[in-house]
């Protein structure tokens, strides 16, 4: 069998992967196109099998932070395999990736290394609810903490109720104690806690919610989550899988001055390997297996490949902390010169943008809750998508997600992005 093209590859892959993918986003359904196959990616450029070339602002959904096949993680991880793939025993680079995100975040005592986003997520709330005795949970519509049962609930306007799940398969005892308020909305938060009392384990947030689009917390909606919680005897957990060695050396817990009790990490601490992490203080992690009561374990867990790789990229952010402003401030003039393009395009967008990560809404309203992103035209976010991908701009393949922004762009790749977005927008308004 010749496979040369993502159309032959994708019809193979629908043959054998559900779906043709091995993660739903990436089948391009959202936005009715073939989803392009890739061959390799070097600094900010992706290429796909027919060695065409696109400007990447998935980044990996986030983990390549300093671009694609970065030198110094390459060699990393070429140094690591040549001692073998796997001990299932204590490593050396265990110990300093830990002491690295120690001295990087602030308040962070202790970490456990796990193999993903949903895994850290998954395990810091069992800490939480081991710790507090409770098993109550708060999350935010529209917030994604990965597909572990009882993060995959939606519930709506009968939050008060308790939860209900929003995938098949997921059991309602396991979405009950998922009770969901409103990003932005300190007030939804409050009444949850007020009509639970006693009962809630933890808030999760992501401190910037980046899988509804990109939309920043309001000022002091952190801060009063933090209060909320210290009130109610309740955690506060900061999701910063995407935030998390991004917005800041010490992440969203730097970059908006709150600090939360448990913090999860993913993507980026990989440095493009699976590897996830939860931490806290040392009271608090000292809960978990063998010191204390709350079980999680992990045949690969700190896999010495994978610890090379996120090992390397957490020293060298470490090192450059120069990469911080330069990601930053690409991600703001990005966000500026797009809305000026706006300003003149019978086209409605609102533009969102929080350090290195921002996102396009089609919708003529400002966009900072979940209502607001749900209100944007997913049909034009699909033409739009089609439109740039042509023109090799390699987006996200859906409206609820965001643009990525690397060490590895330059002014030269933004000046294509904007003519790309400029012809973009006029291709949209016919
Ligand atoms: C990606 C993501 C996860 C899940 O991580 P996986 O590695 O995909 O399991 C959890 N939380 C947030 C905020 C994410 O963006």
């Amino acid at each position: 069998m010749n496979l040369h093209s993502s159309e032959e590859l994708f019809a193979a892959a629908c043959q054998v992967l559900p779906g043709g993918v091995n993660s739903p986003v990436r089948a391009y359904r959202s936005v009715g196109l073939t989803p392009r196959f890739i061959q390799r990616a070097e600094g900010s450029y992706i290429y796909d099998v027919e060695g065409r070339r696109y400007i990447d602002y998935v980044c990996s959904w986030g983990p390549m932070i300093l671009g694609h096949n970065h030198p110094v993680i390459r060699e990393a991880v070429e140094k690591a395999v040549v001692d073998g793939l796997s001990f299932g025993a204590p490593t050396p680079r265990e110990v300093e990736i830990a002491q690295l995100m120690v001295e990087m975040v602030p308040g962070l005592e202790m970490v456990r290394m796990v193999n993903s986003g949903t895994e850290a997520v998954m395990s810091a709330l069992r800490l939480a609810r081991g710790a507090t005795g409770r098993d109550k949970l708060i999350k935010f519509e529209g917030c994604y903490h990965g597909h572990s049962d009882c993060m995959l609930v939606n519930a709506g306007s009968s939050a008060l109720a308790g939860g209900h799940p929003s995938s098949s398969g997921v059991p309602v005892g396991a979405a009950k104690d998922t009770l969901t308020a409103q990003f932005n909305d300190l007030s939804s938060v409050q009444a949850l806690l007020e009509a639970n009392r006693g009962e809630v384990a933890a808030v999760i947030v992501e401190p910037v919610a980046a899988n509804m689009g990109v939309v920043g917390p309001a000022p002091g909606f952190l801060q009063g989550l933090r209060e909320l919680c210290d009130q109610h005897g309740a955690l506060l957990i900061f999701d910063e899988v995407i935030t998390g060695f991004r917005l800041a050396p010490g992440g969203a817990q730097e970059y908006f001055g709150v600090k939360a009790d448990l913090v999860t990490y993913g993507k980026i601490i990989g440095g493009g390997m699976p590897v996830g992490a939860y931490g806290g203080s040392r009271a608090l992690m000292e809960h978990v297996a063998p010191c204390g009561p709350v079980y999680q374990a992990g045949t690969l867990s700190g896999n010495p490949v994978a610890m090379a790789a996120g090992l390397a990229q957490l020293r060298y952010l470490h090192d450059h902390p120069q990469v911080y402003t330069h990601i930053n401030h690409m991600g703001a003039s990005l966000a500026q010169d797009m809305g000026k393009l706006c300003e003149t395009s019978p086209v409605p967008v609102a533009i969102n943008q929080v350090g290195s990560l921002l996102s396009p809404f089609f919708t003529p309203t400002e966009v900072s809750t979940f209502v607001d992103a749900k209100g944007s035209d997913v049909g034009m976010y699909a033409r739009y998508f089609g439109e740039m991908l042509q023109r090799g701009i390699y987006l996200a393949p859906a409206q609820f997600e965001a643009m990525f922004l690397s060490d590895a762009h330059s002014a030269e790749d933004l000046t294509a992005t904007l003519e790309a977005f400029q012809q973009t927008l006029e291709a949209l308004s016919h």
